[in-house]
């Protein structure tokens, strides 16, 4: 598949850290979420005690990996990260849990997709900070018990469904992340302008903001590739205009979609007469693997109020068909 301007999913210019916020305060929007940390982190530090396990649930690129960072920094501990896919055995776990320090952060991006043995290595570390293992095999196998350090994992995932019952049940402290508000999201391109010497008018970062999905990592590759394009077109400012030369440039609408998102409506809009749908034939008809439409396309599309999903499948809202520019049917959904 082609690579998506929009798509949320990291790419190498995101390992170029220069616009991650660094501390609490000077990150933006998650209002209920930051506060609640703030405070757990402060107890934490007052007791002396490792901060209880945290899960962040959320679409890819609103900002999951970024506290986890600032949640190290503000307790003052070291942060050491991984990620679901990459842990292939439990024994690569267990390297990870033994060398850790008191109160570390263990951050496991994707923890949904980690395989069932490492899940179960992972139970009674997070439950008494000891890791159980079997040495040997046959009759000799013998189980010994390590102490860890009271460490705190911080996990993420883009859907709570999927990850199992006991795994989350051992997190005391779940974190919901929502997609932004366009005020938020300009704040944000205000920031990364400042921070990449770009001058940007404000009719500029409203537009960067409004065209970027909710989404805080599409608002930074946004807001690059509009530099590209006042480079070489020799603006001195980013106005609207320049913005949404750019950003039409590359198939981003002005409600902040792009190909595949204007695919996906216009798929069931044409074949199958606004839906219901299953999530099985759009994926099929998209040649898109499904977990990357329920991950990514949906929620926001969903949070637009694009599509609705009922226990049928996946329907139109006149608001799509409308967004189409195609005359919905009778009976649509508002
Ligand atoms: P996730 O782990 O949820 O996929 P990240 O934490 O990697 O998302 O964030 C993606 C990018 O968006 C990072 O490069 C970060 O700089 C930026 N970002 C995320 N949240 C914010 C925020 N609240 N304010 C400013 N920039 C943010």
């Amino acid at each position: 598949t082609e690579p998506r301007i929009l798509s949320a999913e990291k790419r190498g210019e995101d390992v170029d850290a220069t616009l991650r916020p660094q501390s609490l305060d000077e990150f933006v929007g998650q209002a209920a979420a930051r506060a609640n940390l703030k405070i757990f982190i402060e107890a934490a530090k007052g007791r002396g005690e490792a901060l209880d396990h945290v899960l962040f649930v959320g679409p890819p690129g609103l900002g999951k990996t970024t506290l986890a960072q600032i949640m190290a920094r503000e307790l003052g501990v070291n942060f050491r990260s991984t990620s679901g896919p990459v842990i292939a055995k439990a024994g690569d776990l267990a390297a990870l849990l033994t060398n850790l320090e008191e109160r570390d952060v263990l951050f496991i991006d994707e923890i949904h997709r980690l395989s069932p043995a490492v899940e179960e290595i992972l139970y009674p570390a997070m439950e008494d900070y000891q890791l159980d293992l079997i040495i040997g095999e046959g009759p000799a196998a013998r189980s010994v018990k390590i102490d860890l350090a009271k460490f705190t994992l911080v996990a993420a995932t883009t859907r709570l469904g999927l990850l199992t019952n006991p795994l989350r049940d051992r997190f005391g402290i779940p974190v919901r992340l929502n997609f932004y508000t366009v005020e938020e999201l300009e704040l944000i391109v205000r920031r990364g302008a400042r921070i990449l010497g770009l001058p940007m008018g404000d009719d500029g970062a409203v537009e960067i903001a409004r065209r970027s999905r909710g989404t805080p990592r599409i608002a930074g590759r946004l807001l690059r590739r509009v530099r590209d394009f006042a480079t070489v077109a020799g603006a001195a400012i980013v106005d609207r205009k320049i913005a949404d030369e750019a950003l039409s440039r590359l198939e981003v609408d002005a409600l902040g979609l792009d190909q595949l998102d204007r695919r996906y409506l216009s798929m069931i809009a044409m074949n199958f007469g606004g839906g219901p749908v299953g999530i099985e034939t759009i994926a099929a008809g998209l040649s898109e693997p499904r977990d990357a439409i329920e991950d990514i396309i949906e929620p926001y599309l969903i949070q637009q109020g694009f599509i609705q999903r009922t226990p049928r499948g996946r329907v139109l809202t006149a608001n799509a068909w409308k967004h189409l520019g195609l005359e919905a049917p009778k009976d649509v959904a508002q």
